[in-house]
């Protein structure tokens, strides 16, 4: 085996997978980087859609399935993903093995369809990166100390990848998408900029608030495990280096998240609120803000990174509705009057029905009634982000 300084990991989620062409591509690539002399370990999500179609299919077996029973399901689209892509890499000539999340001792916390990785033991890998083989890792999952096997939240295949290249000592991590990188906003939505480095805590600013390129718990690992990470595309393009800051800088305007995700608002008595928020730390899920009126009710605002099963967290509850967030992210940003001013006009323009506002420096957030943001994304991102 090479020394350690020589391991990357690389992760390519669903869109790379999505086919058998496909995966014989990133089988290439793969191959490619072996033979330039590298220990290779890839991380895999399951391919496409797979995911949702498994979700969906235990919802017409059940409307409210098992967790345990869920998480056995899900990691069924991540197996399927390894052996394939590690066929394909053998049939290149190369000699590959495909594990999974347990078997790689990744070991998590017991909660079940949204669990932590709480250590990780990587012997397996190390044995096989020792025999000179590629390694193809089962993203999204793990396996709890009582020995039950956990997923790690929708988006999870990244954290996999970081906490791997964490265990291994490795250079960096590489996650490939349909994206060459990040993005001012979602390219599927306006017409953005790209951002060629950012810091830990802006890139979980970002995809704490919606945006989804890199999940936000892989990028809370790497910040605190200081590792660089890289968004790439499988097809090339350009990059975005996520890292520690080499200095920090004065005010800017970064990017606009949110758009279509959906946050939960739960409306209740607040004499009550110590038996919802007992319901809701049963589910693992914590609240992003409580409000409370001067009439005695008080409003709960739930993220899905923090709460992502946010409508099962509180059944029973009368008054749980959707909203969307929009949020214009940057630094020292979110308490400027003007900003303030023209943000609730557009939103006035947009006809969004705005329900609060949150200010702070890091960013200005509006949550509105309705199911997508789109508007307003743009509208945020036509009069607030600059290239950098
Ligand atoms: P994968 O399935 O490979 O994990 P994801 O779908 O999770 O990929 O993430 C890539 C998607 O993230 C892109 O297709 C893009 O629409 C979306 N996205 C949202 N916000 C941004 C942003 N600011 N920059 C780049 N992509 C973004
Ligand atoms: N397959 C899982 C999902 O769709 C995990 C991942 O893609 O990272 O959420
Ligand atoms: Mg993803």
């Amino acid at each position: 085996m090479l020394p350690h300084e020589h391991t990357v990991v690389m992760k390519f989620g669903g869109s790379s997978l999505a086919d058998t062409d496909k995966i014989r591509k990133v089988a290439r690539l793969v191959a490619a980087r072996h033979v330039a002399g590298e220990n290779i370990v890839v991380v895999v999500s399951a391919q496409g859609k797979t995911t949702d179609g498994l979700m969906k299919m235990a919802h017409e077996v059940s409307p409210n399935p098992s967790k345990r029973e869920l998480d056995m399901l899900l990691t069924v689209g991540e197996r399927s993903s390894m052996a394939l892509l590690s066929m394909a890499i053998a049939d290149l000539g190369h000699q590959a093995i495909s594990l999974t999340g347990s078997q790689c001792g990744i070991i998590t916390n017991d909660n079940h369809f949204n669990a932590r990785i709480i250590d990780v033991k990587p012997v397996r890998i190390l044995d096989e990166l020792d025999k000179g083989h590629i390694v193809i890792v089962a993203g999204f999952q793990g396996m709890s100390y009582k020995k039950e096997i956990t997923t790690l939240g929708r988006g999870g295949s990244d954290t996999t990848a970081v906490a791997l290249a964490a265990a291994l000592d490795a250079r960096w991590c590489e996650i490939y998408s349909d994206v060459d990188g990040v993005y001012t906003a979602d390219p599927r939505i306006v017409d953005p900029f790209h951002l060629v480095e950012l810091s830990y805590d802006e890139m979980m600013e970002m995809a704490y608030r919606g945006a989804k390129v890199l999940n936000f718990h892989a990028v809370e690992f790497a910040r605190r495990r200081q590792i660089t990470v890289y968004a790439r595309a499988t097809d090339g393009g350009r990059e975005t280096m996520v890292r520690r800051p080499a200095l920090e800088l004065g005010r800017a305007v970064l990017a606009v998240a949110g758009a279509d995700r959906l946050v939960g608002l739960v409306t209740t008595d607040l004499a009550q609120t110590a038996e919802l928020l007992a319901k809701l730390s049963a589910h693992h899920a914590e609240i992003q803000y409580l409000l409370s009126r001067p009439d005695g009710s008080g409003v709960l605002v739930l993220n899905p990174v923090t709460a992502p099963d946010w409508r099962a967290a509180v059944p029973g509850h009368d008054r749980v509705e959707p909203l969307f967030s929009v949020s214009v992210i940057g630094r020292s940003i979110g308490f400027e009057n003007a900003m303030f001013n023209e943000a609730l006009r557009l939103a006035a323009d947009c006809a969004a029905e705005v329900f609060c506002v949150e200010a702070n420096p890091s960013h200005l957030t509006f949550y509105c009634r309705g199911e997508t943001g789109a508007a307003l994304t743009a509208a945020f991102h036509r009069a607030f982000v600059t290239p950098r």
